[in-house]
């Protein structure tokens, strides 16, 4: 679905990510873990378009997508729930998840927008709950749902999320990640970028480990959550 080969991406003449090469098949969740500063986020920024590549080929559903603008990437199916959720604080629940429906609604109609809109209920009925209240008012783990649901308004094919653990307390990152398990059983495919290496480990059927803008290790989850190195390094055991 999405193959990324020999990337080196950066900003102006600073290469943050040097020679990634990495893959995503359909149905897949692919964790992608490293510390602050590893080059997590400009890796996502890179493949929905934000960053030119300075060097190699992203491909998304077989076709080359390096060069494309970032509304057509959406439009392609690719998806990005950012970092720090960056839900639009004065406007409603309904109107943010609208607002993730303005792809679909260009191009399959209002009523493909309006099942969306029912089908993102149903996978978190606490946005319905919150409907007509404003976004800014919402807790930390509300406002990565409907960040969730903004995202997924555009039916898309793959589904990038950017540390969506980060500031919330232990159990609604559990709730965060049964949904993202669920996503993936409903046949969507994820790209989930982490600090929190334990509980994207725990879900992922495998993962890549990036340390100064390089993959260190790569492997199946149950590989990675049992090797040494990574184990010290990111799952706080000796
Ligand atoms: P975090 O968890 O903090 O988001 P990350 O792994 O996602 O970490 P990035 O945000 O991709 O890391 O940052 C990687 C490097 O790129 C860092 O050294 C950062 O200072 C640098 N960087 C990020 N954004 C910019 C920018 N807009 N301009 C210049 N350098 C940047």
């Amino acid at each position: 679905m999405l193959k990324i080969r020999n990337l080196d991406a950066g900003y102006g003449k600073l290469r943050v990510l040097k020679n990634i090469s990495l893959h995503v098949k359909p149905g897949e969740i692919v964790t992608m873990i490293g510390a602050n500063g590893a080059g997590k986020t400009t890796l996502l920024h890179t493949v929905i378009g934000l960053i030119k590549p300075m060097q190699g080929e992203i491909t998304f559903l077989g076709r080359s997508c390096d060069r494309a603008t970032v509304g057509a990437i959406v439009a392609s199916g690719c998806a990005l729930v950012p970092e720090g959720r960056q839900v639009f604080a004065p406007m409603t629940v309904e109107e943010n998840l609208l607002l993730g429906g303005y792809v679909l609604q260009k191009e399959q109609g209002r009523a493909a927008v309006l099942r969306q809109l029912a089908h993102q209920y149903e996978l978190f009925p606490i946005l319905r709950e919150r409907r007509r209240q404003l976004a800014g008012t919402l807790s930390g783990g509300e406002q990565q749902m409907l960040a969730m649901g903004r995202a997924l308004m555009s039916t898309p094919r793959l589904v990038m999320m950017d540390e969506p653990s980060t500031g919330l307390a232990p159990l609604i990152v559990r709730d965060i990640f049964a949904i993202i398990r669920r996503l993936r059983e409903e046949g969507n495919t994820v790209l989930l970028i982490e600090q929190n290496a334990k509980a994207a480990l725990g879900i992922a059927d495998r993962g890549y480990v990036l340390e100064v803008g390089k993959v260190i290790v790569q492997g199946s989850a149950a590989d990675l959550l049992a090797n040494a190195d990574v184990q010290r390094a990111y799952l706080g055991r000796e």
